[in-house]
């Protein structure tokens, strides 16, 4: 894997290009990959977030991780390459953030229900269903694989709410 770097991995703030990028698929679980996903694992640990996608550490790979919900009974998690599906029910409204957008929220309707392919960092198949949480957070990380961010599903009134942090973001960025 010539394109993951080994330089001290931060998380990038909109509006670093890289968020905007579509990411690669991963052609082999390396050990450069196992290291990549393990200082994500220990940069969301940090700011405390559900998830986080390889593109928000500046590797504009087809990976993210979640976070573990023991109260739910749910693993933390590894996904390479992933595929979403059946996306179906209610798109209900819910108040997201985003580590790549500081201290912006908003409310994103996103369907209720969605399947999830992908590989796991043992190289295993990975078939996953869910019609809570999970369900949130897998098209929130899947989106940054494809260069979406949650200011682009905000609703007119959310976006009108916080345009004055979002300029104040892309001022800080020389923007
Ligand atoms: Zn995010």
């Amino acid at each position: 894997m010539g394109c993951v770097t080994n330089h001290q991995r931060f998380i990038l703030t909109y509006p670093d290009p890289i968020l905007r990028m579509k990411a690669k698929a991963i052609p082999k679980v390396t050990k450069s990959i196992r290291d990549l996903v393990a200082d994500m694992f220990r940069l969301m640990r940090e700011e405390e977030g559900a998830g986080l996608a390889a593109p928000q550490v500046g590797e504009s790979l087809r990976l993210f991780i979640t976070e573990a919900r023991p109260d739910d009974g749910v693993p933390e998690r590894v996904f390479i390459n992933p595929v979403l599906s059946k996306l179906d029910g209610d798109l209900i409204p819910y108040d997201e953030g985003c580590l790549s957008l500081p201290a912006i929220r908003g409310m994103i309707r996103r369907p209720t229900f969605v399947a999830i392919d992908a590989i796991d960092l043992d190289g295993n198949v990975v078939h996953l269903e869910s019609d809570a949480f999970p369900a949130r957070v897998w098209q929130h990380e899947f989106d940054h694989l494809d260069g979406m961010l949650i200011i682009d599903r905000m609703s007119p009134i959310d976006r009108l709410r916080t345009r004055k942090m979002i300029k104040e973001l892309e001022r800080e960025a020389g923007l």
